[in-house]
């Protein structure tokens, strides 16, 4: 589906890339046409080597627990908006929205600007977005306006990543246009509301939907194989050879060539291992919150004292 679109954007990018050095410095018009006609955004955040920021959980005084159509815990995707409130950081439109939204009858689940990106409701639970159609379906997430191509870049770097990770999350597709949405989508299919954001912001950075997608297309596949936005494994650090307890959390996939279940183990007092009666099935995900190290491998808690040793499991960190 990009495929004809990427072929446009590598010829253009090395050449448009060029202006935007002078871009971040100089905020000109010859600057502003110059980057509209490019595709400078994804490219810069590659260049860049810009990593989006964690997202920040900080529940806020929203107080309606509603599930979407399909119930609680249930979205079917993530809708971006965009705030159309200059110089408002995501803090600043968090402290706005948590004291204003029983007047404004409009509520978020997540502002995300260069810096941050704040969640302030539970995204299990429906908010006020964009009218009834679109917050029965959709994760509602607004890109805060910024006043450089570099906080531009950095923001939506952040934007993907939430989009990217709260698919992951709820165990979404990635389909743009489906599971990835805008407001100006939700008005131009059910009419609830006459918003047409995000576009003209973006397009006033020379950025549209079909780049954003580009780019949580990457993040989200490079977090389901690697556990990163960047597709590269985070080196974990070596873990006590004493065999203590390492605080870790992550998933992690067990399988067994030789059986249909993983065996699991308990460790004594004396640090020493000692086999459960019960084991894993083959080819499951299980959380795990502790590592320790004995007789030279790695073993993963998944209960109060069962572990699977790393020879049946591969670890992703959270
Ligand atoms: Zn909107």
């Amino acid at each position: 589906m990009f495929s004809k679109k990427r072929i446009i954007v590598s010829a253009v990018a090395s050449i448009a890339f060029a202006g935007v050095g002078a871009f971040s410095t100089q905020f000109g018009t010859t600057a502003i046409q110059e980057v509209q006609a490019s595709t400078w955004v994804n490219q810069y955040i590659t260049n860049n080597n810009i990593k989006p920021v964690g997202i920040e959980n900080r529940e806020g005084t929203f107080n309606r627990w509603s599930g979407y159509r399909n119930g609680v815990g249930r979205p079917e995707g993530v809708m971006i908006h965009e705030t159309a409130t200059p110089n408002a950081t995501a803090e600043a439109e968090v402290s706005y929205f948590n004291r204003n939204w029983p007047v404004l009858q409009t509520y978020v689940h997540a502002f995300v600007d260069a810096n941050k990106i704040i969640n302030i409701k539970n995204t299990d639970f429906l908010v006020w977005g964009a009218g009834p159609n679109a917050n029965q379906r959709y994760i509602q997430v607004e890109l805060c306006n910024v006043n450089t191509p570099d906080q531009f870049a950095r923001s939506i770097s952040n934007d993907a990543f939430y989009t990217a990770s709260k698919l992951i999350q709820y165990g979404l597709p990635f389909v743009p246009d489906k599971t990835v949405v805008t407001h100006r989508q939700a008005t131009n299919w059910w009419h609830d509301t006459t918003h047409v954001d995000p576009d003209g912001y973006l397009a006033k950075w020379g950025y549209d939907m079909g780049q954003f997608n580009e780019l949580v297309g990457k993040y989200y596949s490079n977090l389901k194989s690697s556990g990163s936005v960047d597709g590269a494994t985070a080196p974990q650090p070596e873990l006590p050879s004493d065999g203590s307890v390492v605080k870790r959390e992550g998933k992690v996939t067990v399988t067994n060539p030789h059986s249909f279940a993983v065996p699991l183990v308990a460790f004594r007092e004396d640090g020493s291992t000692t086999d459960s009666n019960r084991g894993l099935a083959k080819e499951s995900g299980w959380y795990t919150d502790q590592q320790r190290s004995f007789d030279g491998h790695v073993y993963y808690r998944v209960s109060t004292n069962e572990w699977v040793q790393d020879s049946y499991s591969s670890f992703v960190a959270w």
